[in-house]
Formats: structure tokens, sequence, C-alpha cells
């Protein structure tokens, strides 16, 4: 980035558009389109080029656009409402919270988690975990939650996806220049900055630290830049998994340990600590630690610290834990177990996992054992953790392991169409984004009539088409590529034709060519004169998954297939741009992995929102969301022995509901030329979802059943033991 640009600090702006730059630093623009319009406008291209990015545009423009801004009447009308609206927002005192729990509201929740997926201007985030803890934050500040969130600041994220000719995925990593992003650095009262340092035994860290606003809640994040003792073995530490374990090991110390001495350098004493995946569990050391220091007893302080912890676990399968060998942690944990005052067996104990041939140190069991209440993120992913979790309670049966599950929602706001949102303020009431987890409000989706719920469907997708062809022109213009790149990023797709969306990350037990099982049979399918359909894929494959980025591969290639006669597309560098188009824009949203790896899956519910029905494997939110109207189910939900089994018996009921249900339904018209029977279809995903799917549902539960009780339950046993 260029060093010659004003920081946005210094640059000066009109004194009637000050506030765009307080704004800049609030990320509550990313959920209020119409705020987004205020940066857009005044620049459509640098809004383009900076990758939507409030900060970085302000800094590049030309002063005479910020003039022209303050001559237009228009502009400044949508100014002075963006911003009655955004400070009634920041002054409301009588939130959800503050209105059901009066008593508690000034407790604090903090919320740790190694990626933050807010905007794709802030890439803090490789996948669904990220975008995951970004909705939840959203919706803390929405409900007025007293949370904060404590994550990396990585300064080279995670890597942009680009798509050689020969189909094959190159991973680019680009430096972050904090100057150009949503964030501050925390300075003491003093005015010096914020810095955290840990003493590793062998190695010596220092950080400083940065904040992120997202409407009421703060993020502080840990600067992955650090000094170190040690420079060589920290380098990696500003990559988002791009690392070895050793780096991976560094980064959770710093996330669990040195999140925890952020707080305390600010004077933060939150009453729960949730760790987001077990990434975060060595917080739950550093916490004993505090307390030994001020003199309570090992067992008594990890009673302690189990009543303010919780944990939510998100993997299903084994090989997916985070674990590490138990030589790598012993040169760094040296201070903390003679802090704490045990051995390190003693230590290693919280986390010990037996694999079999040997033992490892298991993150998740780390928080399992420190955590007063652990759950899983749906229905059937509570099971599942049941049973792959049982052996840290021996003692009980699996339907007794202490593991209970809240499913998990995206945040509406981020993930609806406008389209769709200004159907809501007509039909439903411009309140609905109060009440939108009350299932009786929804019934007015039946009122939307026909024509204009199908033209708007329509509408949403001509937006996803004409970003494809936008993205493959940028591609074209820019000499890179060859024509064979432009036949299969979806140049040829027609927006009268069924069109079936599939994104996430390639990993191959989500099975993203499952399609091509029967190859005739696709061809019949995507060909058919009448009743075309057409794929759009999209998804990066992790750096070292080389299974993964060979699937990628197989689908552009089959894409080029004159056969498939260019109806099939793979979309580059899946973000969240590119998820918001695809989860608002497609006809059906497909997701078939290998039951049950799917802890949850959060794309079908953002597609259900927007009234996309899913096809899909009945597994993660889907066993529990497929209701019969809202969707089609592959398969019945039983489960394989043998992996080529499950494959032939899912891609045949995959064909088969599409050829006999999904197909003929969608091209069916009535004698206005509309396909009702969809159309009912389209009205359940929205009724089903909107209650139930969304993180205003997903939130008030964690609220509900985690933090308030720990916090209910902390206060009464620090009385007990004062
Ligand atoms: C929602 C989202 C995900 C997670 O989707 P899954 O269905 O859980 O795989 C991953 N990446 C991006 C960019 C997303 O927006």
């Amino acid at each position: 980035m260029d060093k010659e640009l004003p920081t946005l600090d210094t640059r000066s702006l009109p004194s009637r558009i000050e506030r765009l730059r307080e704004l800049a630093y609030n990320l509550w623009w990313s959920w209020h389109e119409e705020s987004q319009a205020l940066y857009s406008l005044l620049d459509p291209l640098l809004w383009e080029e900076t990758g939507h990015n409030p900060v970085a545009l302000l800094r590049r423009i030309e002063p005479g656009k910020l003039d022209a801004a303050v001559a237009d009447v228009a502009y400044l009308a949508n100014y002075d409402k963006v911003f009655r609206s955004f400070d009634f927002y920041m002054s409301e005192s009588d939130t959800w919270f503050a209105m059901t729990y009066p008593d508690i509201k000034t407790h604090t929740v903090a919320y740790f988690s190694t990626e933050f997926g807010l905007h794709e201007s802030l890439p803090l985030y490789a996948g669904g975990l990220g975008v995951l803890s970004g909705d939840h934050t959203k919706e803390a500040s929405d409900l007025g939650i007293p949370f904060i969130g404590v994550g990396l600041l990585y300064h080279m994220g995670y890597f942009t996806q680009k798509i050689n000719d020969e189909g094959w995925q190159e991973d680019v990593y680009s430096e972050l220049d904090p100057e150009d992003r949503p964030v501050k650095p925390v300075l003491l009262q003093d005015g010096r900055p914020a810095c955290v340092s840990l003493d590793l035994g062998s190695l010596q860290v220092t950080c400083t630290l940065w904040k992120v606003q997202v409407g009421r809640v703060p993020i502080y994040l840990l600067d992955t830049a650090l000094d170190s003792s040690l420079p060589d073995l920290t380098s990696d530490i500003p990559r988002l998994y791009g690392g070895s374990h050793l780096t991976r090991l560094l980064q959770e110390i710093l996330l669990g340990i040195g999140g925890v001495k952020a707080l305390r350098l600010l004077d933060i004493d939150p009453q729960v600590w949730h760790m987001n995946e077990g990434h975060s569990s060595f917080l739950t050391l550093e916490l004993i630690h505090e307390h030994v220091a001020k003199g309570v007893p090992v067992e008594q302080a990890t009673e302690l610290v189990k009543d303010s912890t919780v944990f939510t676990t998100h993997t299903p399968v084994p090989a997916g834990l985070d674990m590490f060998d138990l030589d790598l942690l012993a040169p760094y944990f040296q201070p903390l177990w003679e802090g704490i005052g045990i051995t390190s067996e003693q230590m290693i104990d919280f986390g010990r996992q037996d694999i079999g041939w040997g033992e490892k140190f298991s993150m998740p069991r780390l928080a399992l054992q420190l955590s007063g209440l652990r759950n899983g993120v749906s229905k059937l992913h509570g099971q599942v953790s049941r049973d792959l979790f049982q052996s840290v309670w021996p003692e009980r049966k699996i339907d007794e392991v202490p593991i209970f599950h809240i499913t998990n929602g995206v945040h509406a706001q981020t993930w609806l169409a406008p389209q769709i949102m200004s159907l809501f303020d007509q039909y439903v009431g411009r309140d609905w984004v109060y009440y939108m987890d009350d299932p009786a409000i929804w019934d007015a989706i039946d009122a939307i009539p026909d024509q204009v719920l199908w033209d708007t469907r329509q509408e949403i997708k001509i937006d996803l088409l004409r970003f494809l062809r936008h993205q493959a022109r940028i591609r074209w213009a820019s000499g890179e590529t060859t024509p064979l790149h432009i036949a299969w990023s979806g140049t040829l797709f027609t927006h009268n034709v069924l069109t079936i969306g599939f994104a996430r990350r390639f990993a191959t037990y989500k099975r993203a060519t499952l399609l091509f099982h029967d190859f005739q049979r696709l061809q019949r399918i995507v060909g058919s004169p009448e009743r075309p359909v057409q794929f759009v894929f999209a998804g990066k494959a992790h750096p070292q998954d080389h299974g993964g980025k060979t699937l990628i591969q197989e689908l552009c290639q089959r894409a080029l297939d004159p056969r498939l006669g260019g109806h099939i597309a793979f979309l580059e560098d899946y973000d969240m741009n590119v998820a918001r188009y695809l989860v608002r824009g497609v006809d059906v949203w497909l997701n078939n992995p290998r039951r049950p790896r799917e802890a949850s899956g959060t794309s079908g519910q953002k597609a259900a929102l927007n009234g996309i029905p899913n096809l899909s494997v009945l597994d993660g939110w889907w066993a529990e969301g497929y209701n019969g109207r809202n969707g089609w189910a592959i398969g019945d939900g039983h489960e394989f022995w043998a992996e080529h089994e499950e494959d032939r018996a899912d891609a045949e009921a995959f064909y088969h509901v599409l050829e006999t249900e999904v197909i003929p339904l969608y091209y069916q018209r009535n004698d206005a030329g509309l396909p009702q029977a969809w159309l009912m279809r389209v009205r359940e995903a929205i009724k089903s979802a909107m209650p139930y799917f969304s993180t205003r549902r997903m939130v008030k539960e964690y609220t509900e059943r985690m933090y308030v009780p720990s916090i209910r339950h902390r206060g009464q046993r620090e009385m007990a033991i004062t």
C-alpha cells in the first residue's frame, strides 16, 4: 500500500460530512446497506477497487468528490438519515438484554475466537467458523449483550484464491496494512500504546493491541506482527492457517494467554469467558494462574474457572481435533506450570489424550474439562459430540455426557438481499427486525403476491449473473487469462434457467463433485432443451489440501466439457462478498457432505432466509431444518460403512430428487406464467428459517442457557467461598 497517503486520522474531510470518518471505524455500516451507499456513491470505482472498504476509500478519494457530495442535497439527506439511525442504535438503552436482565447488565461476556468474519474488507477469517463469530458479534451488539470479542490481527490474513488456466488453485498472500482497515491501535490512559508481553520460558514476545468496533461491541485483536526473542520461530504467526504445528501453537498461546492479559491490561473483568472452538482454551490455564497468584488453592481455582467458562465445539470428526505433540508444548509452558504450582505432567493432564499410539495434548479436551457449560452447534452435532468426547467422562453413558446443543444461525441483516428486506418491510412490517424470532409474524409472507415474489427472486438472480460476468470481464481485461477461463466463469448462464448453487470449503468430505458420479445422467439433466439446469460453484481448498485442490481442478475441467453446454461454473475467490451474491441469487442451495461430518453448515441458512430452498443431505442444521415443505432431502439420513457405497447411494438420491421433484416443480407454470407451487417452497424457506435459523434465536439461546446461568452460578459460588 501507498505509504505517501495520509492516514485517515490526519486526512481532512469537509465538516458537513466529517462523521464519515467515525462511521468508517464502526462496522455497523456492514449490515446497514443504506450506510454503505454513503461511501460507494462518493466514488463507485474506488469503492470496487478498495474491496468495499470505507477506510481505504476515504484515504484515497479526490477532494473534489467530497465537495461534490457536500453540494448534493440527496446525498446529504441520506447522510443525515443514516446518522440519525446510527446515533439511535448506539445510544439505545432499552435493548433486549437490558430489558430482560436489568440486574446483570453491567457484567461482561468475553468471546474468544481465532477468526472473525465481519466483512470482506477485514480478512480475518477463512470460512464458516469465522463468519459465525462475526455474525455472533453483530447479533450480540443488536441484542445489547455486554459482550467483547478477543482475536488476532493477522497481517497476512487468509490467502486469495486464483485459479490458473489448468484449473489449479494458486494461493496468493498479501500484506494487510492496518492503516487501511477499520482497526485502531489501543492506547492506555497515559496515551502509550497498549502492549502485552508473554514470558514463554524459552521465548519472549510482546505485541500491541488493536480494536475493531462492531456496533456497540468492541473486538480486541492481538497484533501478530510481534516483537520476539526468536524472530525465525515466530515469523509465520501473521498467517492464518499458513504455518506449521508450532506456529499454530504459538498463535493459540497468543490468543488464549495473551488475550486474558490484554483484557487485564484494559481493566476488563469478564464474568463469562466463551471459547469459540478449542483454539483459545489456554485461557483457562491463565485464569487458574491468576486465582493462584491471589492465594486461592489450585483445586478451588480450577472450580472457579469452570464456573465462568463456556465452550462451543464445532468439530465432528476425530481427525479435525486440534492437538499438539507433548514435546512441542514443553518449551513454552514452564513459567505457567510453575506459576500455578503444579508439575508439567499435572498441567498436561488437563488436555491429555490417548490417541492409540501415544499421547497428545488436546485443546478441545482442555476446554471440555475446564468449562462449566458446553455445546455443539446443531441437534445432530450435539449427539455426535457426546459420542466423540465420551472418554472425557468415562463413568457416564453417551446420553449423559454434559454437552448440549445450540443450533447455529446467521445474522439476518448481513445476509438478506435488500430486495427481500423491502418485501419484509412492506408485507411483514418495518419492525420485523425487532421481532424476527417470533414465528407468528412470518405468516404474512403468504400475503406477498406470486408475481411480486417471483419478480424479486428473478431480479436478485440477475444481479448474480451480472456479477459472474463482471468478474469474468475483470479477469479478461487484466490480460492474465485465456478464453478457457471465461468459459468456466458462468458467462454462458441464462437467467430463466434453474440455477443451483454450491459454495463452501473444498474439503473432500463435502463432495463437491458428487454430481459427476453418472456423467451421462448429468448431461441429460443440464442439457435438457426444455428444462435445463445450471450449477455454480465456489470455494477455497486449504493451502495444504492437495485433495481439495484436485476437486477444484476436476470441476473447472468438467465445466469446459462441451457436452455440459456451459451450464457449470466456478466462481473464484469465495469470500463474504461472493457468498452474498450466491446465497441471495441462486434458485436452490445444494449441500451433499458425507454424513455426519457437517457440524452445522450455515450457508444453507443464509440461502433459506432469502427464499432459496435447500437440497441437502440430512446433515448438520438441515437434519432439523427440513420440514418436508421448505426444500428437499438427499437420502433418508441413514449411515453407511463404506464411502463408495455412500457416494453411490447419495448420487442416486440426488439425481432422483432433482429429476422427479426439483426440476418439474420449477418449470411448472400456471396460467399467469408463474411457478406457483415452487413459490410455496420459497415462502416456506423464509417462514421456517427467519424465526429459528438466525443469530437472533441463537444468541438469545447462548445468553439464556450459558451466559446468564454462568453469571448467576458464579455469583453464588463466590459468595460461598468468601
Ligand atoms: C457462510 C460462509 C461459510 C460457511 O458456510 P458453510 O455452509 O458452513 O460451509 C464459509 N465461507 C464464507 C465466505 C461464508 O460466507
